[in-house]
């Protein structure tokens, strides 16, 4: 095969093919730009595929980051339900624990025996768990369930406010009623046996007419503890006549305790006693038949049935 090239004074140029057999010889005429506007055209097409592979490269790699950023933000979005669901959870146990505390106020006032604060228990509104459906959260839902968080915060923050204040309020009539009854004489002030009771009775001395007894008498062995009867203060310990050695309690709210008939005296004038404190050991001392415990409970001096004290 021969390829022949001729030129001519022409603008043109021919290609000629000429087949060594006897086939014809077959000739191009082409004019002489089109070699370079081809060659041209050839660089135009490879700058414009390269442009396009490159171009296409972009748009997959921004897809793939695309792609990436969207699970990225879907995870967030999950995390983000899960800590809505969370607070809201939280905000209706919190809501719980303020109704719970109302109720363990309201149990110790009812055990120091005053009024309930009930009514303030009521007040507390109870908020309700959020039903809306979480799995398809969009940013609308998302931020009228934070608006509602919110508002259930803001509510609880009220309630804590007032809850304190009740408590707060309660602190002092607690403590009044708590001392109160610490100090009423609500217990025997010795586990012995009765032997004389509060009322007209005969003369145990001469086992005739009838005397008025001031207390309860309550025998045993001399030497066995005396409890106080209550919170107080020792106003007399001493010797009184009929009475031998005996202890005089002042309880407040105009009540005192005396304690008669003791072989020992354990504490002494100006003392603070406590409920149930050891005060005094049995005896037979002054107007006495045999070791026994004189007790006597007293409202503003004028003495009245201890019995009616006990618990
Ligand atoms: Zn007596």
């Amino acid at each position: 095969m021969k390829k022949a090239f001729t030129k001519r004074k022409s603008n043109h140029a021919t290609f000629m093919y000429i087949p060594e057999s006897e086939s014809k010889v077959v000739s191009v005429r082409i004019p002489l730009w089109m070699p370079k506007v081809m060659a041209i055209a050839l660089v135009l097409l490879l700058l414009g595929t390269s442009s396009l592979l490159y171009i296409t490269n972009s748009i997959n790699k921004r897809y793939s980051e695309s792609k990436d950023e969207i699970s990225a933000l879907a995870a967030v979005n999950s995390h983000q339900k899960q800590e809505i669901e969370k607070l809201q959870n939280d905000a209706v146990q919190i809501q719980q624990q303020l109704v719970e505390n109302i109720r363990a106020l309201d149990q110790i006032k009812e055990i120091v025996g005053i009024k309930k604060s009930s009514e303030a228990a009521e007040e507390i509104k109870t908020i309700q768990p959020n039903s809306a459906d979480t799995s398809q959260t969009t940013s609308d839902d998302a931020s009228q369930q934070l608006s509602q968080i919110k508002t259930s915060y803001k509510e609880l923050s009220i309630q804590l406010l007032s809850q304190r204040r009740l408590i707060d309020n309660s602190v002092d009539p607690v403590k009044k009623q708590v001392s109160y009854l610490n100090a009423m004489p609500s217990i025997k002030p010795v586990n012995t046996k009765i032997t004389d009771s509060y009322g007209y009775r005969k003369n145990p001395f001469t086992n005739r007419g009838s005397e008025f007894h001031s207390g309860i008498d309550f025998a045993g062995e001399t030497g066995t503890s005396i409890k106080a009867t209550g919170d107080g203060v020792v106003i007399f310990a001493g010797w009184q006549s009929g009475y031998g050695k005996v202890l005089i309690i002042s309880h407040g709210y105009g009540i005192t305790t005396l304690y008669g008939h003791n072989s020992q005296l354990l504490v002494a004038k100006g003392d603070k006693v406590k409920k149930e404190q050891i005060i005094s050991k049995m005896g037979s001392t002054g107007r006495s038949t045999g070791p026994h415990l004189h007790y006597e409970v007293r409202v503003y001096g004028k003495p009245v049935n201890p019995s009616k004290y006990f618990k």
